[in-house]
């Protein structure tokens, strides 16, 4: 590993977790540098929002965001809409199938069908504002 590499490892707003050890995936939200870490890097938890802890670059690495950690963010909020519990759950999405050109060759009928596929979705147990990952 070569020393003195000025490059930085991450930059802010990177998703980050930690290499090793305790479970730590998150946004990163400020550097620092000291003595011992001469790239250290400040990493707001993505379940437990507003909670940050400090770790070396050398601890980190890249993490691209998952449909969990987006959950469990949520399923700890309220609904946007109304301020109701949200609560995970499954939707189902039609596929969306493309027609035949049938319409004097303007474009292509794109019409609900196709087997459909189950997606996780998180819902508003009072008004059914939904979203899905
Ligand atoms: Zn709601």
């Amino acid at each position: 590993m070569t020393e003195g590499t000025k490059t930085p490892r991450f930059k802010l707003g990177d998703h980050v977790r930690k290499t090793k050890g305790s479970e730590w995936e998150g946004r990163v939200v400020g550097t620092y540098s000291t003595t011992l870490t001469p790239e250290g890097y400040a990493v707001e938890s993505d379940a437990h929002s507003g909670s940050v802890q400090i770790y070396p670059a050398s601890a980190l690495e890249p993490a691209t965001p998952t449909v969990d950690a987006a959950f469990a963010v949520l399923a700890k909020g309220r609904c946007p809409k109304c301020g109701g519990i949200m609560l995970p759950g499954v939707a189902l999405e039609s596929t969306l199938v493309a027609g035949d050109k049938d319409l004097g060759g303007d474009g292509i009928t794109v019409s609900p069908g196709g087997p459909g596929k189950l997606i996780p979705c998180i819902k508003c147990s009072s008004c059914g504002w939904s979203v899905t990952g």
